[in-house]
């Protein structure tokens, strides 16, 4: 059992294995936690059920750590916590990560990067970090202070852990027909200001729906002018049927 944590508990949506589907791992075997609740509202989110927590299931360290053991080790070597906004649970994933650890698997983090407070609680424990970026064409207003704050304090402690830094840290962007050019560029050049080799993969939506070829290439090479590393990868769970 875990020690004195038993009375910590957080909305979980549901916990699964699966083939990481996005960004820089794709194609690696995970185990899935997906936390209900999430303050922000994308208009294309493709987990509208974890959005909100009363979709969750309310389920404490012992009982999550006990559903992670049950897994093969062997073949699921990673753990990736998404939602929803998993950092919403920082005073809950700052108990879970460790023990996640212990099991020897590394340990991952989704996030629309709104939540820096919280970021600082759990990133010392982190392997990878994955951060959505979301520009104003996805219905949400923040702040560049507030996203140039989140990614410095993302690359400093990742620097600090000598974890190579790249690709364990990545951003990404979802691209649709809303996205404008001017949007991507903007979000490159605010990337370059904090540090230009800290990756973007540009995502087309997972209905595809008005994004063509040409123009994501157009998008990527927009970007490239500005940072280091583009990549143009779609949701490959999607595309192969899987959860
Ligand atoms: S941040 Fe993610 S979970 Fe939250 S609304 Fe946007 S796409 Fe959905």
């Amino acid at each position: 059992m875990v020690q004195n944590t038993k009375e910590k508990r957080a909305y979980v949506s549901e916990i699964f294995t699966s083939i990481q589907g996005e960004g820089l791992h794709v194609g690696k075997p995970y185990l899935f936690i997906r936390f209900a609740g999430c303050n922000l509202e994308c208009h294309y989110c493709d987990t509208p059920r974890s959005r909100d927590k009363k979709y969750g299931k309310v389920l404490n360290l012992d009982q999550i750590i006990c559903r992670i053991k049950r897994i093969n080790h062997k073949i699921y070597k990673s753990v990736c916590l998404t939602g929803g906004e998993p950092l919403l649970y920082a005073d809950f994933i700052v108990h879970l990560l460790p023990e996640i650890k212990k099991l020897g698997c590394q340990v991952s983090i989704e996030t629309n990067g709104t939540l820096v407070k919280e970021l600082k609680k759990v990133i010392h424990h982190l392997d990878i970090l994955a951060v959505s970026i979301k520009p104003v064409s996805s219905g949400n207003r923040f702040s560049e202070k507030r996203y140039r704050d989140f990614l410095k304090t993302a690359r400093f402690w990742l620097k600090l852990k000598k974890k190579g830094g790249y690709p364990s840290f990545f951003t990404k962007m979802i691209i649709d027909r809303e996205t404008s050019e001017s949007e991507v560029v903007k979000i490159a050049r605010m990337l370059a200001s904090v540090d230009k080799g800290i990756p973007l993969v540009l995502q087309p939506a997972t209905s595809g729906k008005g994004v063509y070829k040409n123009r994501l290439i157009r998008l990527q090479l927009e970007a490239t002018k500005y940072i280091n590393d583009v990549r143009v990868i779609p949701q490959i769970h999607k595309i192969l049927g899987i959860k």
